[in-house]
């Protein structure tokens, strides 16, 4: 297991969601401090509920050890409120994909973090300038764009923003080399490389069941066995949450202004009705049973 980046010993990760759980998850594991907040006690009870349960794939699959695992979690300070935050020299914000949500996050946390701290977003689209410059620190602020699930996928996107200067980048490299995890850096422009190709095709495959060229089941048939994808489209959009996948249209949508990135309107109703995939139990999947069955 590699070492932390010596100036940053303590993270603090703001949600504790799907992405949230497994940021935590990973600079635990790579013996950082981490301090991860949520909104309520029951959403960081779950977080390290999900925790503990990939670290027990990690020690079946003999990837980790019994005493990495318990160490990992003891790593873990679960919080409500930011205070707890005071000497991190990192902060990783992973809550929902809202600008306005996440702006006020940061806002409420710069009276509390060290001056020195580097400003991080998960974001899967939002502009990181944008977000860099309500701030009071742009030139250290940067995208750092894990992929789910997190303790499995290698990646890592680092965005700069226009400021971000080349300290901060330099830190942030090696944070994700300390990670054991291999970074592609990316231009700050809307969903950067990895969503700016796979969640259009997502909603593709939408507007492919919109249309009726094919069932749920079909087009995930069609694209496992007939493009190589580990995943189905429709079968990955539940993975990644539709809210997540409608969110990354509208960034597109707004951000490049053509309408070849209009999000399909049966996304939009499926959002609608609280259907965000896996997470939610419902999507185009239905995740309440023994097997997972088409909602279409
Ligand atoms: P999620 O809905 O699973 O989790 C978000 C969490 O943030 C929730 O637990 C919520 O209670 C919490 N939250 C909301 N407001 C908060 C606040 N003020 N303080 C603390 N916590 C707060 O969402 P997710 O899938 O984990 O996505 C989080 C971020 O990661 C988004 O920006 C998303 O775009 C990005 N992302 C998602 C994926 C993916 O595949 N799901 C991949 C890469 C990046």
């Amino acid at each position: 297991m590699s070492s932390p980046v010596p100036q940053i010993q303590k993270v603090g990760v703001v949600g504790a969601g799907q992405m949230g759980n497994g940021i935590a998850h990973v600079f635990a594991l790579h013996g950082y401090d981490v301090v991860m907040s949520d909104l309520e006690q029951p959403k960081l009870d779950a977080a390290m509920e999900t925790i503990r349960g990939n670290l027990g794939r990690q020690i079946r699959k003999e990837m980790i050890t019994e005493a990495e695992s318990e160490a990992t979690l003891a790593r873990i300070l679960c919080v409500t409120d930011l205070d707890a935050f005071g000497d991190a020299g990192l902060v990783v914000e992973a809550a929902a994909e809202r600008e306005d949500l996440k702006k006020s996050i940061f806002s409420n946390l710069l009276p509390i973090v060290p001056e020195k701290a580097i400003l991080t977003s998960n974001t899967s689209s939002i502009s990181i300038t944008r977000l860099a410059s309500s701030t009071d620190r742009p030139e250290k602020f940067m995208g750092l764009h894990f992929m789910n699930p997190v303790p499995v996928m290698r990646l890592v996107e680092l965005i700069r923003g226009i400021a971000t200067d080349e300290e901060t980048y330099a830190t942030m490299k090696n944070v994700v080399k300390s990670l054991g995890k291999e970074a592609a850096s990316a231009e700050d422009f809307p969903a950067f490389i990895v969503n700016r190709v796979l969640v259009p095709m997502i909603n593709e495959a939408v507007y492919t069941l919109y249309e009726g060229v094919g069932t749920v089941k079909s087009i995930d048939k069609a694209m496992k066995l007939g493009a190589n994808h580990p995943m189905g489209p429709l079968e990955l959009a539940d993975f990644i949450g539709l809210d997540t996948c409608l969110a990354i249209m509208n960034v597109l949508h707004d951000g490049l202004a053509d309408t070849k990135y209009r999000p399909c309107p049966l996304l939009v109703k499926y959002v609608e009705a609280g259907w965000l995939g896996r997470k939610a139990g419902r999507g185009f999947y239905d995740y309440r049973g023994d097997q997972p069955v088409p909602t279409r």
